[in-house]
């Protein structure tokens, strides 16, 4: 049998097959008598982000994670066989790249583990009729592709990564800093020489730009292929996400090597040998409140924490203010809760097989890590429609199949393959969530039928092993996919920005004394940016008298 340390990396072979549950080993012994500085119930990429950087600043702090291995939605596991390591959802750290932690190696995660992969294809988009755009590292090539459709497009997806580029700083320098801590997007965009023509494209449907820039469908298609990641593309404010494929020109899908949780792994490295603490199998059912400050918490088993300074929590909203008094958070807390809304929810099955998927291309078939199906604008614009209405639609599905193994070979045995199928369903099916206990089997073969149009080669002889996760399966195995939500919640101009998690506490501090929130709760949101977590830092330090800038000059 496996066995797990005290932060739930995974030693030793693992029974085959194996599904998600079987991880739910026995609670680790509790935490030493002594006393901490910070408690840190949950342990994702952002609060370990977070703790990292508190832990660097010299306080004591202990991490409890609800589930065996720390990490949340940033790890890998071996969720059918033996030897094949699958990331439990994310598998792309675009974004990440943009957050001064891997943009400037504040940390050197490096020397506790952490090493990139860039993929080149960074992405391959395959089209029903047997075309397809594949984005290279390589702009030129890219563009090629783009040429093959429309010259004009061509010349619009070079002007548009230019644009994109010149403005990008901005974005980033808003993004990794608290909400209220230095200039707004607006005002910073107000003093750019093109910061009108940005203010009214933030503002404008993503498709209304695509649509206007692009003639081409294949395209247009092309832009619009990420609508899970965002809001759907013909709402207001989505302007940005047009902008989206720009991104990871520039910096690839980037894979951790061994896996995503590696930097999950990485992190939780870091945290013990700054002397802090993470048990697994620990999960936080209330915060213990004394004096009107947040002491510490209690555990499920029974077990409780106290913290000196403050509780770092990334536990879900909805569920946090379940775990004190509901006056201790104010009527104005309690309606940001109340009405709180979910985002685009995942449908995954994940495979071992003893091939990769085979693209066909010209001249013979090409291997990528990340493809993405989305057959129309049409079927991109349908989405928001299906969701709103509740129903599972797999016409057409749009796809995003990831194939880390084919650049990083630890993912599985010698000549295996590790392959995930991420489809986009509603949780909240119109029989209830629950019914897709019964459905889910089901659309996954509709999905796998879907992709061997465009992958032929992966027949069922393929295929060793594989494992179904439905949106409510992705809700049972990490609380913070609430209702499936991949963000935590939706994205769309009521929860961003100043609103997130709730109007007037968007800087990390809750209405409680001595507690503060992280994740994907609060701005800017999901996706593995680690901007919650690095922004959470900044204000537990700046409240506490120091500053990240101080911290990182220490030599420990
Ligand atoms: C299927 C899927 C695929 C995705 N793919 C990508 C991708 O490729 N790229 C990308 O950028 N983003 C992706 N995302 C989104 C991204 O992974 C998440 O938005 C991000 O990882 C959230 O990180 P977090 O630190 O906020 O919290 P989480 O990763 O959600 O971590 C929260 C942690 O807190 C723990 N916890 C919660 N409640 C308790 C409690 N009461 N007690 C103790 N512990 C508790 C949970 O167990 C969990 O470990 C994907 C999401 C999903 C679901």
């Amino acid at each position: 049998m496996s066995t797990i340390s005290r932060r739930g990396f995974v030693k030793g072979a693992a029974l085959a097959p194996l599904a998600f549950t079987p991880f739910s080993l026995q609670a680790q012994a509790a935490a030493p008598a002594d006393r901490f500085d910070v408690v840190v119930a949950g342990a994702g990429h952002n609060s370990l982000i977070t703790t990292a950087y508190l832990a660097k600043a010299g306080y004591r702090c202990l991490v409890l994670e609800g589930r065996p291995i720390v990490g949340g939605c940033v790890k890998t596991a071996e969720l059918t066989l033996r030897g094949f390591k699958h990331d439990t959802c994310s598998s792309a750290h675009t974004a990440i790249f943009d957050n001064p932690l891997i943009r400037d190696d504040e940390l050197k995660l490096g020397d506790y583990g952490l090493e990139y992969i860039y993929p080149d294809p960074v992405i391959h988009r395959p089209f029903p009729d047997g075309s397809y755009i594949t984005q290279w590292r390589d702009l030129d090539r890219t563009v090629a592709e783009f040429a093959k459709f429309s010259k004009k497009d061509a010349a619009t997806y070079r002007r548009m990564m230019a644009e994109y580029e010149a403005v990008a700083p901005i974005f980033d320098a808003v993004t990794f800093a608290p909400v209220g801590f230095g200039k707004s997007l607006n005002d910073r965009l107000a003093e750019h020489p093109r910061g009108k023509y940005w203010q009214r494209r933030i503002a404008m449907a993503a498709w209304d730009i695509i649509r206007d820039s692009f003639e081409d469908d294949h395209c247009r298609a092309f832009m619009l292929a990420s609508p899970w990641s965002n809001q759907p593309a013909q709402f207001p404010m989505t302007g940005r996400t047009a902008y989206g494929p720009f991104q990871q020109q520039r910096h690839s899908r980037p894979l951790p090597k061994g896996g995503s949780g590696e930097l999950t792994q990485a992190l939780a490295r870091f945290i013990e040998a700054h002397h802090g603490v993470v048990l697994t199998n620990k999960p936080v059912q209330r915060l213990i409140v004394e004096n009107g400050k947040c002491a510490g918490v209690e555990c499920t088993d029974g077990s409780s924490y106290r913290a000196d300074k403050a509780v770092l929590s990334t536990m879900h909203i909805k569920q946090l203010v379940d775990m004190a008094p509901r006056e201790l958070w104010g009527e104005d807390f309690m309606d940001g809760v109340n009405t709180w809304q979910p985002d685009a929810q995942a449908f995954e099955t994940d495979y071992a097989t003893t091939e990769p998927p085979k693209y066909p291309v010209q001249g013979g078939t090409l291997l990528s890590v990340h493809t993405e199906l989305m057959s129309t604008p049409e079927r991109a614009l349908r989405f928001a429609y299906d969701y709103s209405i509740g129903v599972v639609d797999v016409d057409d599905p749009p796809l995003h199949v990831i194939c880390c193994s084919i650049a990083d070979p630890t993912r599985a045995p010698a000549g295996m393959h590790t392959v995930k199928v991420l489809g986009y369903q509603p949780y909240d099916i119109k029989e209830g969530p629950q019914h897709w206990d019964a459905i889910k089997e089901e659309v996954s073969a509709a999905n796998l039928k879907y992709l061997r149009q465009f992958v032929p080669n992966l027949t069922d002889d393929k295929i060793l092993a594989r494992i179904v996760h439905s949106p409510l399966d992705m809700e049972r195995q990490n609380p913070m996919n609430w209702q499936g939500s991949i963000h935590a919640g939706s994205q769309g101009p009521a929860q961003s920005g100043a609103m997130r998690p709730v109007p007037g506490w968007a800087q990390h501090r809750m209405p409680i004394p001595g507690l503060y929130q992280t994740g994907a709760t609060t701005f800017p949101g999901g996706s593995v940016t680690g901007a919650p977590g690095r922004n959470a830092a900044v204000v537990m330090l700046k409240d506490w008298g120091t500053s990240i800038e101080q911290v990182l000059q220490k030599k420990t």
